[in-house]
């Protein structure tokens, strides 16, 4: 099928692009960014845009870099910009790992990590990011900019904080301090599959002891969560399989699984249980 007929727009300055998306937010205006999902979504007809506002020739929404103590990354950042560390530390290496994980090598070269939170898929590997690492969203529209946390950003499968005329035009992402140790596990039918469940999973090792731990677990209910009942299990605990099995145990107690009939509640709880101790694993490797 191809798209049904849609109006073009191609602002080249962010305020070019809010100006437009205010004026055909109401009549089913939307942003296009790598396409990678809006686009497949469009030549199904499940999604019917009268308007696309491409950010793609928008100057400046390409930029990558640190600020301060965050990363920041632009609206335009491809996926692929992650394939190797960005920073030096931990959050560089982190990125890169979880970035081989996303679809296929030609989607990741034109998918953005911004389009990935502004779709807020619930199996999205970025969002898993986003809402472990407690990232923080900067929407701007001619009504001004803002900055949303994480915790209020996801709403729901594919429902963020974001109102129809905001650009998401920046994700700053905390840098980790580099005794951090961190693990992600993923579980997908094939390479390149959306997940069935996947946990991230990050503290520092000070002394011997976890501090600050994070367990994020994505793909399982309708919007990534850290789980705060097994980050408590392993404060201030030696990496040990004990703890983190207990930990793992709590993650699928905490979990209110989707389920579907190819792959039912009860088995996501098991794949998330997995996956969590798994991820604490790879961590203390
Ligand atoms: C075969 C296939 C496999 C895939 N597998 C995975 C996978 O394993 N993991 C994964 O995470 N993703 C996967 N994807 C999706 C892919 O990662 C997309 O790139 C991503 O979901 C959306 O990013 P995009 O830049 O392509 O956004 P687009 O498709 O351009 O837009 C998606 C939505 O977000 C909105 N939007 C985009 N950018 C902004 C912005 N800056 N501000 C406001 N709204 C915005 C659009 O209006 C649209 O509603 C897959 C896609 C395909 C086709």
């Amino acid at each position: 099928m191809k798209p049904a007929p849609f109006i073009y727009h191609a602002p080249k300055t962010v305020e070019e692009a809010v100006t437009v998306l205010a004026e055909v937010a109401s009549k089913d205006g939307r942003v296009l960014a790598g396409g990678q999902s809006l686009v497949p979504a469009m030549a199904f007809r499940l999604a019917l845009p009268a308007h696309l506002v491409d950010i793609n020739g928008v100057r400046g929404l390409d930029r990558l870099a640190v600020d301060g103590n965050d990363l920041s990354i632009g609206a335009c950042v491809r996926h692929a910009a992650f394939h190797r560390p960005v920073t030096d530390g931990p959050l560089g290496a982190l990125l890169s790992h979880v970035a081989r994980h996303i679809a296929h090598y030609p989607i990741r070269t034109r998918g953005t990590f911004c389009g990935s939170l502004a779709n807020a898929d619930p199996a999205s590997e970025w969002c898993l990011v986003a809402a472990t690492l407690d990232a923080k969203m900067v929407a701007r529209s001619v009504r001004g900019v803002r900055t949303i946390a994480a915790t209020d950003y996801f709403q729901g499968a594919m429902t963020t904080a974001l109102a129809a005329d905001e650009l998401l035009v920046e994700v700053r992402l905390p840098l980790l301090s580099t005794d951090t140790r961190f693990g992600f596990c993923e579980f997908s039918r094939r390479a390149g599959d959306f997940a069935i469940a996947m946990t991230l999973a990050t503290y520092r090792l000070e002394k011997g002891v976890m501090t600050q731990p994070r367990v994020g677990v994505g793909g399982v209910e309708a919007r990534p969560r850290r789980i705060a009942e097994a980050e408590a299990v392993l404060e201030g605990k030696r990496p040990a399989a004990d703890v983190f099995r207990a930990a793992a145990d709590i993650v699928a107690r905490s979990i209110a699984p989707l389920g579907d009939i190819k792959y039912p509640s009860r088995y996501r709880r098991d794949v998330a249980r997995a996956m969590t101790r798994r991820a604490l694993e790879s961590a203390a490797a």
